[in-house]
């Protein structure tokens, strides 16, 4: 990396972070701050202000402000602004490789691969789709006098919530597609990870994007989240992150009617048939426990494996953990950096405790204290685990983990498969792996969830729908149809 990037990108952490409404930085009300820190060393890496209710207003009023000359701007120039952010965003990508290490912990090999391609395809996608939000003509069913035609438009001011999981691809999911329907949006980023938001932010404000279009709050849930979800002035809320947080959101947002759309946790099963391509569903299994050190909500985390294979999967998996290696997110040599947080590592330790104690046995890992990792002291780093016999009403089971820890459990026939596959509350995705075409479809059909991949694991593209059934939340991100949760239909009838 060039020196004069990588000091650049200090010179930008180092800052004070400000909250960036109305086009511009501006301090929390009552100059509250936060400390903003590194999860390889836990060390202080800036400070940050902290959104509360006063700010909240504020960031709604610019939104509400703006609204009017963002709806009214030609579609192809607001597409022209959206596909030019996501240009920048390429152009900068060594920058937002280094901040989502240093900010979220994560590998940058990780984030060059996935967080910073996906990101910029977002927004150059939406800002296609800008130009191709059309109504309707409507022949009436009783024949009547009129000419009926349909509008698309915005639903107004958006309130983005987000976690810290994809601190900058979250930011495009929630965005793009707003924007690109001319809605105004403001935008709260995870507590832990404000930085990739407000760098984005500025980068928006360079490319043209008006001022209140864009607005980010940093801060707190109960103190920034809240307000914005109760406000009587937002129209929408999409939130992504925990099931109990979209619960309370889409309480409080219930007073004023407002559209919600809720992409909330998972607990994904891995089906592994004993006609698969073994060591690929090793690999593809692996990934879908411990990618993002397990912090993604599709992680695959609860694999089912026919009798046949059982053995022989269980000891190539647990090979192919034992190849991690823990470190600082920025070494290039890391394959698996730190938890996010203090207390992510010790939420995840615990449920490692609890699965010992109900008798599950780890094959890999098990530890119940915190991993050191040579070169990064303080930080959060969880050891990667893999259990064996985890009983099926254990917590480790039943809850996501949200950590590197995965579950190999035996079946025999395939409605078993099917039947462990849907046994849990959520329904965001599933993995399949099998040679058998038939069988690769009758269970694609079967399970309830709102992905199946297919001797695939966790892949994502902008055109593709995602987001889960059940308590997995509902509405949709990516894909044509993510647009329709950011606009309504407004009916023209006139009579002839
Ligand atoms: P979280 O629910 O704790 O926080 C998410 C966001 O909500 C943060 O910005 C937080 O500040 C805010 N928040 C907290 N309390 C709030 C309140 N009372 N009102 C309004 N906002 C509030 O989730 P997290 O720990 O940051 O993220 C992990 C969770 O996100 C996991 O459950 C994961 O599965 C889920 N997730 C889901 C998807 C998906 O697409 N389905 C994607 C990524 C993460």
């Amino acid at each position: 990396m060039k020196a004069d990037l990588l000091a650049s990108v200090r010179t930008f952490v180092a800052t004070e972070h400000q909250l960036f409404v109305d086009g511009e930085p501006r301090p929390a009300h009552g100059g509250a701050r936060f400390d903003v820190q590194d999860p390889a060393s836990g060390a202080v890496l800036t400070t940050a202000a902290r959104a509360g209710a006063a700010d909240v207003d504020d960031a709604v009023a610019a939104a509400r402000a703006a609204l009017p000359g963002w709806r009214r701007l030609p579609a192809g120039e607001r597409g022209r602004l959206l596909w030019e952010l996501g240009n920048r965003i390429e152009a900068l990508a060594a920058e937002f490789l280094q901040l989502e290490a240093l900010d979220n912990g994560k590998p940058t090999g990780e984030a060059a691969a996935v967080d910073v391609p996906l990101t910029a395809n977002g927004f150059r996608y939406f800002g296609g789709l800008a130009t191709k939000i059309e109504g309707a003509t409507i022949p009436t069913y009783g024949g009547l006098p009129v000419h009926v035609s349909t509008r698309r438009e915005p639903v107004g001011v958006v309130a983005a919530i987000i976690p810290w999981n994809f601190p900058l691809l979250n930011c495009a999911y929630k965005l793009a597609p707003a924007l690109a329907a001319g809605n105004t949006v403001v935008l709260k980023p995870a507590e832990q990870t404000p930085l990739s938001a407000l760098r984005l932010a500025q980068l928006a404000a360079e490319v043209g994007f008006p001022p209140g279009v864009l607005n980010v709050l940093t801060g707190f849930g109960p103190e920034a989240g809240a307000p914005l979800a109760a406000h009587p002035d937002v129209d929408k809320i999409t939130f992504t992150g925990e099931n109990a947080t979209g619960r309370s959101v889409l309480a409080a947002s219930g007073g004023t009617m407002k559209r919600v759309s809720l992409e909330l946790g998972g607990k994904s099963p891995s089906l592994v048939f004993a006609d698969a391509d073994l060591d690929a569903a090793v690999e593809g299994t692996f990934g879908a426990v411990y990618f993002n050190q397990g912090q993604c909500c599709v992680a695959g985390a609860r694999i089912f494996v026919q009798r046949p294979v059982y053995d022989a999967f269980v000891e190539a998996l647990a090979t192919r953990v034992h190849q991690v290696r823990l470190g600082s997110g920025l070494d290039p040599a890391t394959t698996m950096g730190p938890l996010v947080s203090a207390s992510q590592r010790d939420r995840v330790l615990g449920l490692v405790r609890s699965g010992l104690a109900a008798g599950a046995k780890p094959v890999v890992g098990g530890a119940t204290d915190p991993a050191e990792v040579d070169g990064c002291p303080g930080g959060y780093f969880v050891e990667p685990t893999l259990f064996v016999d985890a009983p099926p009403d254990s917590d480790i089971m039943r809850r996501e983990i949200f950590g590197p820890v995965g579950m190999v459990t035996p079946f025999d026939t395939e409605q078993e498969a099917v039947a462990l596959a849907n046994d849990t509350e959520f329904g965001l995705a599933a993995g399949v792996w099998t040679r058998d075409v038939g069988r690769a479809h009758r269970v694609s059909d079967e399970i309830r969830a709102g992905v199946v991949w297919v001797n695939i694991y966790g892949w994502f593209d902008v055109a593709v729908p995602f987001g889960g059934f059940r308590a997995s939340g509902y509405g949709k991100e990516h894909g044509i149809e993510a647009l329709d949760a950011y606009l309504q239909t407004k009916a023209v009838w006139m009579g002839l």
